[in-house]
């Protein structure tokens, strides 16, 4: 099941219907239970902090005698790498919205995992010298540029056809509105291919956006040991760890 649900859908109703072998996001309560006690059985482990305690491993974190800080409480995220990292030993502190002093708690750890959902919160001097920072977060701001607005003219009816944008510039735009009648500072502002093919019609209006993690990328690394990009840091190991949950699920089936 792919989460969030809308709100008017009672999301723990359905994880509950799952069958708990075939859960591979390690959300139904069997699992979840699971992972409290540490059973010794085989169980799906959330995928994000799967792929979280995976990078840590990878890049020689130790954990035992160790400050583990982990900033959220979400089933998904915080809580489940909570315990994990608790499993290994570390000593763990979780943080929330209505933590105190959320910079100094930071400030003591040496494994410091955000997973906020707010853009560049966490900042450099929140971050002990060569911690292991953990970058969960998820976060689109537009970017406050008024430059960074773009238009593409596009006949009336007809599909978006764009520039030549690569990929990645692709997913940083997002149509966020029409403009009547604007072709030409359209046509000047987006750098249009050669063959698009223009019409006095109207304008599609793009902004850009970029993705940041939780962390302020910038000001940590300078103070981290380790951290973690965003994009490209934990998002591919939540997808390696849910097709490895479903690889075992299914060969158990
Ligand atoms: P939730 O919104 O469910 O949880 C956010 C947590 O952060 C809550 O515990 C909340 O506290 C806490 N929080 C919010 N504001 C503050 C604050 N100002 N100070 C301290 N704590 C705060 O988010 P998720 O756990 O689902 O996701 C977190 C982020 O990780 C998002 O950006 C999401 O997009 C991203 N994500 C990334 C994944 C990946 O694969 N890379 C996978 C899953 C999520 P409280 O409980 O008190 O409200």
């Amino acid at each position: 099941m792919q989460l969030p649900l809308p709100a008017h859908i009672q999301s723990e109703a359905i994880i509950n219907a799952i069958n708990p072998a075939k859960d591979v996001d390690g959300f139904h309560p069997q699992n979840v239970g699971r992972l409290a006690i540490q059973s010794a059985e085989h169980y799906s482990v959330p995928c994000t902090p799967a792929g979280v305690m995976h990078l840590l491993d990878e890049y020689g974190a130790t954990y035992a005698g160790k400050n583990a800080v982990v900033v959220g409480r979400s089933k998904i995220v915080g809580l489940p790498v909570s315990l994990l990292l608790l499993a290994r030993n570390a000593t763990v502190t979780i943080c929330h919205s209505k933590t105190a002093d959320l910079a100094g708690v930071c400030r003591q750890a040496d494994i410091l995992v955000a997973a906020v959902g707010r853009a560049k919160m966490i900042k450099g001097d929140w971050v002990k010298p060569g911690a292991y920072v953990v970058d969960v977060g998820i976060n689109e701001p537009w970017l406050e540029n008024p430059h960074d607005e773009e238009y593409t003219c596009v006949k009336s009816g007809e599909n978006f056809v764009g520039h030549h944008a690569d990929q990645s510039e692709k997913r940083s735009r997002r149509l966020v509105g029409y403009v009547q009648g604007a072709t030409n500072i359209a046509y000047a502002k987006n750098h249009a291919p050669a063959d698009l093919d223009l019409q006095p019609d109207y304008a599609k209006i793009f902004r850009k956006y970029e993705i940041v993690g939780d962390v302020d990328f910038a000001s940590a690394e300078k103070q981290a040991g380790y951290i973690t990009p965003v994009p490209g840091g934990v998002g591919p190991m939540t997808i390696a760890k849910l097709l490895e949950n479903t690889l075992f699920a299914a060969k158990a089936s």
